[in-house]
């Protein structure tokens, strides 16, 4: 066990919720972040929005440093899959410290055990048939190892991306990133990655209503890529996420997926299938694409691979594609026994303690709470899969995303004890990722504060957009 014990229960063991007194940052928060700001780059980016700094956590809660305590549903943008500190998982690195914690890419027993736990999370004929490869710790590293293999493979040098996608910082990963703002002030990006629409239905990328919508995006990008005078020479890869993660927690469709799918095997394209945020069981089965029903020829997967933020990443590729020849992608960082020894605990706790079932069940827990807000005026959309959730706010005159608003819910639940993030065009998403673990009790809570967040704040859009029409009526 850990030390740390944050359950917040009274003396007769009642749950308390979380505990936040007087204004944030708290005073000893306000140091760290001011030394932050002082030392750190510019870049930094969550403390911005969540200003507090973190001194201790256990489960779904983290404790500031000022003694606040709050529910965590950003779990380390899904790296904590069973919460803060997991005890087995602690207990797992902790043996695993004295033995070996390093080794390259060595065959290791940690390794070992590490790789048969993750092929054995596959389907038979997914498993016998596909490689792993170790990358850099990053899903960034990972996503370029992707597409550094498909290239080598194919022998073509063009990707097919989607907008509204999220693939990572590293120069290549950001290339195939939707994200312009972080794309614009980097000149020479990598070449050849060409934007295709996602079926991102709450904001058409083609402008369609449902009655009018036949999966016009899918079809875009087949006649795309079947015209010979389309403009992108037949890809090396395309690269999807099933469920966009950063853009906004946006699923895809099933039919725009399945037809990417059968259009990139027509055509003798690999598809990779960027499952960093959505896999190890964040969408309710252990990589979203199963529940599409279709089978990738690269799997990316990084963050939750381990469970307790030990950094890992890897891509399982089809056998065919294994063309790269010694120390092609190769990287200091790929051997991370202590991530290997969590990561083979974390998948055996999954299954003793049906957490994939939990995941649904929270899932439909999520869902029926915020089933409410539909009925709220600059609420846009509540859509999610599994244990990863997205409330899209939009201005209800000219359905323009309301960033300022998600970023006011966003402010208004870290008063009252939750931690989420935000995303999607102009960050008008508010994010839920609880770990995967989590109790009834913790998601009935969070989305009690969910919900007074997003009552107050759409409560204040209401009234200054009213107040607005009364100063300027032309205008409105
Ligand atoms: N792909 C997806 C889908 C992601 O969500 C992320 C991170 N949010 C990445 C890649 C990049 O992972 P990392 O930050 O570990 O480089």
């Amino acid at each position: 066990m850990t030390s740390l014990d944050l359950t917040p229960l009274d003396t007769l063991g009642r749950w308390t919720g979380p505990r936040v007194e007087g204004d944030l940052p708290g005073p000893c928060s306000a140091e760290y972040l001011t030394r932050q700001q002082q030392r750190e780059s510019n870049a930094r980016s969550y403390p911005r929005r969540l200003p507090i700094a973190i001194a201790e956590a256990s489960g779904s809660l983290v404790r500031d440093v000022d003694g606040n305590v709050f529910i965590d549903f950003l779990a380390g943008a899904g790296v904590l899959s069973l919460g803060h500190n997991h005890p087995e998982l602690v207990a797992a690195v902790t043996a695993q410290l004295g033995v070996l914690t390093h080794g390259l890419d060595f065959p290791t027993p940690a390794k070992d055990a590490f790789v048969e736990a993750q092929l054995s999370m596959l389907a038979p004929h997914l498993r016998d048939r596909m490689k792993i490869h170790f990358c850099g710790p990053t899903g960034a590293n990972a996503v370029d190892a992707a597409i550094k293999l498909c290239k080598t493979a194919t022998g073509r040098g063009e990707i097919v991306s989607f907008q509204g996608g999220f693939h990572g910082s590293s120069h290549a990963a950001m290339a195939l990133t939707g994200l312009v703002s972080q794309k614009r002030p980097v000149a020479n990006g990598v070449p050849g990655v060409h934007f295709f629409p996602y079926s991102y239905c709450a904001r058409c990328p083609l402008g369609l209503t449902p009655d009018s919508c036949t999966t016009n995006c899918v079809e875009y990008l087949e006649r795309a890529l079947t015209d010979g005078n389309g403009g992108v020479p037949l890809p090396a890869a395309v690269i999807m996420e099933m469920v966009q993660g950063e853009g906004g927690i946006i699923p895809g469709r099933r039919e725009f997926v399945q037809r990417i799918r059968a259009l990139t095997r027509d055509l003798g394209i690999p598809l990779v299938v960027d499952e960093v945020q959505t896999g190890c069981g964040r969408t309710g089965t252990w990589f979203a694409f199963e529940d599409y029903g279709i089978d990738p020829d690269v799997i990316v997967a990084s963050k939750a691979l381990s469970g307790i933020g030990a950094p890992v990443a890897i891509i399982m590729y089809d056998e065919k594609l294994d063309t790269w020849a010694p120390g092609a992608h190769t990287g200091t960082f790929r051997g991370n026994q202590l991530a290997f020894a969590a990561g083979v605990e974390a998948i055996r706790i999954i299954r003793r303690d049906d957490v994939l079932g939990n995941v649904a069940r929270r899932g439909e827990q999520i869902a029926e709470r915020l089933s409410t807000l539909r009925d709220e005026p600059w609420v846009a959309e509540v859509r999610g899969r599994g244990l990863m959730w997205g409330i899209e706010f939009a201005d209800p005159l000219d359905g323009r995303p309301a960033g300022p608003l998600a970023a006011r819910v966003q402010a208004g639940a870290l008063r009252r004890g939750l931690i989420v993030e935000v995303g999607g065009r102009d960050d008008c998403v508010v994010r839920l990722m609880p770990p995967l673990n989590v109790t009834a009790e913790t998601v009935e809570t969070a989305c009690t504060i969910l919900l007074d967040a997003v009552t107050e704040a759409v409560r204040a859009a209401v009234e200054a957009q009213l107040e607005a029409q009364l100063e300027d009526p032309l205008e409105a």
